[in-house]
C-alpha cells in the first residue's frame, strides 16, 4: 500500500505533494502519514552516505509520489554551498554529550535544515498537481522561521511570502535579518502582540473559507511554511539518523546501541521529527523535551494535562516562547492509536477552554519522553559554564537543552550517550551570550557581534558580517486585528 497522508482530525487520504501544497488540512488538522515507514536494513549499511544521499534515502520513504529525479533535484538544490560546512550538520563531542550543530545554513538556525528544501518540494508538488495558482506562503514567526522561510522562498517563481513577526518577541538580530530581506516576492510585517497572538491570527485567516474563495477567484492559494507542513517535518528526521550514523561510523557506539536525544522545544516540530525517527527504527531511549520558562510541555509530559491558561513570558530563547505547540497534535494522534475523534475533542477543548487532559491509556505513551525546563538564570549560567569548561559557545536555546540534560542526568544517573540538538548559532543572540560569559554587560546586539568574536576568539558567521549596514526594506507594523487587511492589500484582492 502506498504511503499517503490524512488529517489528524479525519477525512480523506491525499498524496504527499497535496499535503505539502496545502500545508494544513481543511478541517484544521495536521497531515500525518498513513504509517511511519521503517528502515528495513541494518543502520551500519548506511554509514557511508553523505548528507544528501541520506536525505534522499529517508525522505524517499515519505514521499512516494515524487520520482527519484524530482526528489534528488530538491535535495541537490537544498544542501549545497548555502551551508558553511560540507558535512551540513557537524557533531561536536564534549564529554558525555554530542552537540548536533544544526545552524550552519544561511540564517544560522536549525530552521534552515528544512526550509532550504521546502520551497523546492513545494514547487515540484505544484507542478505535479498541475496547480497554476500563485502560492502565498503565510507565516507567523517567533524569530527563526521567518528569516529561514524568507531566504528559502525569496524570488522562487510562482510564490509570494508574507511573514508576520511579534514586534516585542524577537531578538534585534533576528528582526534585522528579516526586515533587510531582499526578493520581489517577500513581505515582512511587525505586529503588536506576542507569538501566539500572531500564530492564532494567521491561522484564522488561513482557515477563513470566504477569504480562501476570494483568493481562488484571483488565482492565489495559501500554503504554510510553519512546521505544521509535512514538507518541514520530514527533512528534520534526516539529521537524527545522520548524527547516529556519525557515532556509529566513529565507533562511539555499538550496533543498535540506544542513545538519548535532547531537543530545545517550542512548537514540538523538531522533537516530533526525533520521535518519528525512533518509530522508523532509530535506537533511541529517551527523548528529552527541554522548555524555557514557558513550560507548558514540561507540565504536560509530567501530568498528561495540557494547560495554556497562563501568560506568555518573553525569554532569552524567543524561538521557544510558545504556549500552543502545534505539532503536539501529531504526537497525540499516535498516542491515541490514531483516534481522530478523540483528537477533535481534545483540540476543541483546547480552543474553548484552554486546557485538556489525555486518557490514562495515552499517558502510558508519555514514557518515551522526559520533560524538563530551564529558567533564565539557569540558561545564562549554562552558557557560562559550558564556555568556561569546554571553550565552546552555545546559544540560549541550546543552553536550555543542555541545562535540562544536566538535570536529567542528576535525577536518573542515566549514562546513555546523548545528542543535544544545537539549534542556533550563538552569534544570533550575542547580547545574551556575551553578557552570560562577561561581567561587563553591554546592551547593543550589533556592536556585540565584533566584541563576542574578539573575546571568545571565534569567527563571525558570514551571514552577519555586514548586517548592521544593510538597507531596511520592510517597515510596516500592524495590529493583530488588521492582519487580514494587510494581506488583502499585498495581494490586491
Ligand atoms: C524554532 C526553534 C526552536 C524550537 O523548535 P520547534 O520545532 O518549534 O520545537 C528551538 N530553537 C531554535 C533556535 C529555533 O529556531
Amino acid at each position: 500500500m502506498k504511503l499517503q497522508y490524512k488529517s489528524t482530525r479525519g477525512g480523506n487520504l491525499v498524496d504527499s505533494s497535496f499535503a505539502i501544497v496545502k500545508g494544513i488540512a481543511k478541517d484544521g488538522g495536521l497531515y500525518v502519514p498513513t504509517e511511519i515507514p521503517k528502515i528495513n536494513k541494518p543502520l551500519r549499511d548506511l554509514i557511508n552516505k553523505n548528507y544528501k544521499e541520506l536525505a534522499f534515502y529517508i525522505m524517499n520513504k515519505f514521499l512516494p509520489d515524487f520520482n527519484d529525479k524530482e526528489l534528488l533535484d530538491c535535495v541537490e538544490k537544498a544542501y549545497n554551498q548555502k551551508f558553511d560546512t560540507e558535512v551540513i550538520a557537524p557533531l561536536i563531542e564534549k564529554d558525555d554529550a554530542y552537540f548536533l550543530e544544526l545552524f550552519h545554513g544561511t540564517t544560522l538556525a536549525f530552521k534552515d535544515m528544512a526550509l532550504s528544501i521546502l520551497p523546492h518540494l513545494l514547487k515540484a508538488s505544484k507542478k505535479k498537481l498541475n496547480i497554476k495558482d500563485e502560492i502565498v506562503i503565510l507565516t507567523a514567526t517567533s524569530g527563526d522561521t521567518g528569516k529561514a522561510a524568507l531566504e528559502g522562498f525569496s524570488d522562487v517563481k510562482g510564490t509570494k511570502i508574507i511573514v508576520f513577526f511579534p514586534k516585542e518577541g524577537v531578538s534585534k538580530i533576528q528582526e534585522r535579518q528579516m526586515i533587510t530581506q531582499r526578493g520581489e516576492n517577500t513581505y515582512v510585517i511587525g505586529i503588536n502582540g506576542n507569538f501566539d497572538d500572531a500564530q492564532n491570527a494567521v491561522k484564522t485567516v488561513f482557515n477563513d473559507k470566504n477569504f480562501n474563495e476570494l483568493l481562488k477567484e484571483n488565482d492565489h492559494m495559501f500554503s504554510s511554511a510553519n512546521s505544521i507542513n509535512i514538507g518541514r517535518l520530514i527533512p528534520q528526521i534526516v539529521y537524527y539518523f545522520y548524527s547516529y550514523l556519525n557515532l556509529l561510523k566513529n565507533n562511539k557506539i555499538d550496533n543498535n546501541e540506544k542513545i538519548n536525544i535532547v531537543v530545545p522545544t517550542g512548537n514540538f516540530g523538531n522533537i516530533l521529527a526525533a520521535y518519528y525517527a525512533k518509530k522508523m527504527g532509530l535506537p533511541v531511549s529517551k527523548l528529552i523535551c527541554a522548555s524555557n520558562e514557558n513550560n507548558v510541555l514540561y507540565d504536560f509530559l509530567n501530568t498528561g494535562i495540557y494547560d495554556k491558561r497562563r501568560d506568555l513570558k518573553l525569554t532569552s530563547s524567543p524561538s521557544m516562547d510558545i504556549l500552543i505547540s502545534s505539532n503536539l497534535e501529531r504526537f497525540l494522534y499516535e498516542l491515541s492509536n490514531r483516534d481522530y475523534k478523540l483528537i477533535n475533542n481534545l483540540m476543541k477543548q483546547l480552543n474553548n477552554c484552554g486546557v485538556y487532559e489525555i486518557t490514562d491509556e495515552m499517558k502510558k505513551g508519555l514514557n518515551d519522553f522526559y520533560g524538563g525546563y530551564a529558567d533564565e538564570e539557569k540558561t545564562f549560567d549554562t552558557i557560562k559554564k559550558v564556555f568556561n569548561k569546554y571553550n565552546y559557545l552555545i546559544d540560549p536555546h541550546t543552553a536550555v537543552a543542555y541545562s535540562v540534560y544536566k538535570d536529567y542526568k542528576k535525577e536518573t544517573s542515566d549514562e546513555t550517550k546523548t545528542i543535544i540538538a544545537s539549534t542556533a548559532s550563538p552569534y544570533k543572540f550575542t547580547k545574551t551570550v556575551y553578557n552570560s560569559i562577561n561581567d561587563n554587560k553591554i546592551d547593543d546586539d550589533f556592536k556585540l557581534i565584533e566584541k563576542l568574536s574578539k573575546y571568545t576568539n571565534t569567527s563571525i558567521p558570514k551571514a552577519l558580517k555586514s548586517i548592521d549596514k544593510e538597507e531596511i526594506l520592510h517597515k510596516d507594523i500592524c495590529d493583530v486585528e488588521d492582519i487580514k487587511n494587510v494581506i488583502e492589500k499585498i495581494l490586491k484582492v
